[in-house]
């Protein structure tokens, strides 16, 4: 671990050196000035701050800048605030080495430095400055963990689109925005037709493998950066668009058919098709301050339910349920 020793006097950074050294220490740098160990901790106008000193040895009193000043220098700078910070002081300098304790030493030593004493402060100094530097580790170790976290938390498992959750949230924060701004929101409930036999029929697994290229067939549906399309529960699927009216939402519902139609999915079992077909509900409004989201769910489910009633691979809107 490196120590960065500041003292104008040549003799006492030697002595000090020396005792260091001979303590097992063997990294050890000597600035004769603040200036100096400013310089050495990167602390200049156009240089980016060193953080690779472990502990500060610090004379009390030197010219020009003291050890005070260098010190409240040293500690306002957040990169370089955790080195820990030792004075070196005489035995008459009782009154400045409270004002040093205060500003953020962690300890301070007389002189004439006693070599037991000061191996001593070094060390519980060091120890500290690694306890810090473990527990910043973790810190940032724990950041990138609750980042994967909250992101796997928002994406669902089979098919990498977003989840219920995130459906959830992101309505939320749309429809206020909407109705905030009084302009269109539309969504599109999509939901697979005789899924449950596709399933009996080609065994769970291929079923998961059918809901994976159905996910990404959607999202590709998309055109604007602001849509999404999130899997709403087993083989539902909703989509939300933001800033779109009852024209633009009945495009998109029509291209979620068309490429669904372009993958050509067999599907021995559909009693519609021989392919893969979806049915769909689609709402647009510019919600007023009384609506909650859970309303347009609700109207979207029951034009979606009025598409399976019809006889299923259609789109049905909200105004349609008569
Ligand atoms: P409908 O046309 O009326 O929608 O008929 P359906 O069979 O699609 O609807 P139903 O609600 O009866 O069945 C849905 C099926 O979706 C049953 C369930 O096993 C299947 N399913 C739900 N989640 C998953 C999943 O994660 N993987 C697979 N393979 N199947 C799923
Ligand atoms: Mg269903
Ligand atoms: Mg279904």
């Amino acid at each position: 671990m490196a120590i960065l020793v500041v003292d104008d006097f040549y003799d006492a950074r030697i002595l000090l050196e020396r005792i260091l050294k001979n303590g097992g220490f063997s990294d050890i740098v000597m600035a004769a000035s603040a200036k100096e160990a400013f310089t050495l901790l990167g602390l200049g106008t156009t240089t980016k701050p060193r953080e690779n000193f472990d502990l500060i040895l610090m004379d009390l009193v030197m010219p020009e800048i003291d050890g005070i000043a260098a010190l409240t220098h040293i500690k306002e700078n957040d990169a370089l605030r955790d080195i820990p910070i030792i004075m070196v002081t005489a035995q008459d300098e009782v009154e400045s080495l409270k004002t040093a304790l205060d500003s953020g030493a962690l300890d301070y030593i007389a002189k004439p430095v006693n070599r037991i004493e000061l191996l001593a402060r070094v060390r519980s100094g060091l120890k500290l400055k690694q306890e810090i530097d473990r527990r910043k580790d973790n810190e940032k170790k724990l950041l990138a963990m609750n980042e994967t976290l909250q992101r796997l938390s928002f994406v669902d498992g089979l098919t990498g689109i977003p989840n219920r959750r995130y459906f959830d949230q992101l309505l939320d924060q749309e429809f206020r925005r909407a109705s905030r701004d009084k302009r269109w929101l539309s969504m599109i409930m999509i939901d697979i037709d005789y899924f449950k036999n596709y399933n009996d029929t080609y065994g769970h697994q291929q079923g998961d493998t059918c809901l994976k290229r159905l996910a990404q067939i959607f999202r590709n549906a998309l055109m604007r950066p602001a849509d999404f399309v999130a899997r709403y529960g087993g083989e539902e699927f909703a989509a939300v668009l933001p800033d779109t009216d009852i024209q633009g939402a009945i495009i998109l519902a029509e291209n979620i058919q068309t490429k669904l139609t372009e993958a050509r999915i067999s599907h021995g079992s559909s009693k519609v098709s021989d392919m893969v077909t979806v049915s769909l509900g689609v709402g647009s409004w510019v919600p007023d301050k009384s609506a909650k989201p859970s309303n347009l769910i609700l109207d979207v489910d029951k034009a979606l339910y009025r598409a399976k009633w019809d006889g299923r691979n259609r789109m049905r809107r909200t105004d349609e349920t008569q």
